[in-house]
């Protein structure tokens, strides 16, 4: 099974969401804020004793959620810790209750459009030659994440040529990062 087209536009929403209710509105975006405020726990593998430690490992090198808990391996690169908190709050958020290919798709996806939402490669995009290093440096991910985002971005401006044409859901967003709070 492949994830649908209407799948991915449904993940598109859940992410606006989470970062509605997440209250995270600026880039580079902190997972650990964010877990937070959605009221999850991040637990780093350093924290457990030796033993549970290389059981984690051993179930997974880079992390996993257990009871709405993230247990996540702190000793990988900081890029890496955020796109796998990321993932996992993907999966959390998107109702996933076993493991499958298509729940990891899923996740993956969900935290490529969080951590580097494409509206705001956009927005950064003035005189339009943004790049992958650019990328990577702005929004704190990995060569790998930089090369997708930049990739999946390419795709993207050909079908929102102007801020007109942006679909709901990254109006949402762009608005979410980029207005002023009103003051009473
Ligand atoms: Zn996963």
């Amino acid at each position: 099974m492949a994830v649908s087209f209407e799948r991915y536009e449904e993940i598109k929403d859940i992410v606006a969401h989470t970062l509605k209710i997440g209250k995270v509105n600026s880039i580079p975006i902190c997972c650990f804020e964010l877990a937070s405020r959605l009221d999850i726990e991040c637990i780093p593998y350093s924290s457990l004793s030796l033993e549970k430690q290389s059981a984690c490992i051993q179930f997974s090198e880079e992390g996993f959620t257990l009871n709405n808990s993230i247990y996540y391996n702190d000793y990988r690169i900081s890029t890496r810790i955020r796109f796998t908190v990321m993932h996992e709050i993907g999966h959390i958020m998107l109702n996933h209750l076993e493991d499958s290919d298509d729940a990891e798709l899923e996740a993956n996806f969900f935290a490529g459009y969080i951590l580097v939402p494409p509206v705001l490669v956009y927005a950064h995009d003035k005189t339009n030659d943004i790049d992958q290093d650019r990328i990577r440096n702005l929004f704190d991910v990995s060569n790998p994440v930089a090369e997708n985002s930049y990739n999946y971005y390419k795709k993207w401006i050909q079908r929102n040529s102007n801020l007109f044409g942006l679909s709901p859901v990254d109006t949402f967003i762009y608005n979410h990062f980029f207005s002023i709070p009103t003051t009473t």
